[in-house]
């Protein structure tokens, strides 16, 4: 079988990786913008060969891992040039606008939206490595005009490299990442730039941040190549969750100018309800 992965880098990579364990006879084919990435993937081990768009129609499988608004522009061709058994998967951490796109393609059911929840802040094909995906949940969307058959066959491979389905409509999943994992990476960055900002030394940033800061900005390394893409695909949800997260900023603030410690108290006691559902989710 050959997998085409188009993108090589943290999370093509490691699907690949993972693929390469979990079945036999298949040969893996490296498609990149990045020359640089491209030879790194080799030279580690990730890819077996370089590949060329121009022999796309050679694949059984292709997995499209690059930014979202790249995705967009590339799918519907790749689409047209799929033989008739072949799927093309992608990863993309946005679904409503791709799935859209080609809803009415002639070959749709050849393609499946995916979303793997798994990931790192770091990007490339050096930050690529096997069992990211273990344990963790592979979002499928508007997977009904997936052709069952292909459908099926991406299921056992997911949960042969360690994953669990859920299914989601592509306009939920978009919603639902808003508030998950979107406001997540904006107030990570947004608290970094104001750290910068405000500790014009760079030296007390080393010494006196704790591993709580370390751990709070750890997402504002992200690569803003994939993450300004999906601020912009996911717009009206995000400033929808921006807005009711300023409120919740503005509502701390205007408790400690009121010298309402109490009321700041039960905020950040009501908060703590997290700790179970985070524990919860780690259990999965
Ligand atoms: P990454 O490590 O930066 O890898 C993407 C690779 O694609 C890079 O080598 C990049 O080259 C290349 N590329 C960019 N545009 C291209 C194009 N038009 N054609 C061919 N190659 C192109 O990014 P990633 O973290 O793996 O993210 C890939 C996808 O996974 C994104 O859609 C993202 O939304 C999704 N995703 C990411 C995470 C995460 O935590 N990172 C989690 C789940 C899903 P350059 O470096 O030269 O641009």
């Amino acid at each position: 079988m050959k997998v085409y992965v188009i993108g090589i880098g943290l999370i093509g990579g490691s699907m690949v990786l993972d693929l390469k364990d979990a079945l036999s006879n298949i040969e893996i084919i490296g498609i990149d913008s990045s020359e640089k990435n491209l030879n790194e993937a080799l030279s580690l081990g990730i890819i077996d060969r370089i590949g060329s768009m121009d022999t796309i129609e050679e694949a059984d499988r292709i997995i499209l891992s690059i930014p979202v608004k790249e995705s967009l522009n590339l799918l519907p061709e790749l689409l047209n040039r799929l033989h008739s058994d072949a799927l093309l998967w992608d990863v993309g951490s946005t679904k409503e606008q791709l799935c859209k796109l080609v809803s009415d393609h002639p070959k749709r059911d050849q393609f499946l939206a995916a979303h793997p929840i798994a990931g790192t802040e770091f990007s490339g094909p050096k930050a690529a490595h096997r069992g990211l995906f273990a344990g963790k949940p592979q979002i499928l969307c508007e997977s009904n005009k997936t052709r069952p058959d292909l459908l099926l066959w991406a299921k056992q491979t997911f949960r042969q490299i360690g994953m669990y389905i859920r299914f989601m409509e592509a306009k939920a999943h978009d919603k639902h990442m808003a508030y998950v994992s979107h406001l997540s990476h904006i107030s990570s960055f947004m608290l970094g730039k104001t750290v910068l900002e405000k500790e014009e030394d760079e030296n007390n940033i080393f010494d006196l941040a704790g591993s709580g800061f370390e751990s709070t900005v750890r997402l504002a390394k992200s690569s803003p190549a994939m993450w300004a893409p999906i601020f912009e695909q996911n717009k009206e949800n995000v400033i929808e969750t921006l807005d009711a997260y300023i409120d919740n900023l503005e509502n701390f603030k205007s408790l400690l100018l009121k010298d309402d410690y109490a009321a700041l108290f039960q905020e950040m006691k009501n908060t703590n309800q997290l700790t179970s559902i985070l524990n919860g989710i780690s259990k999965k």
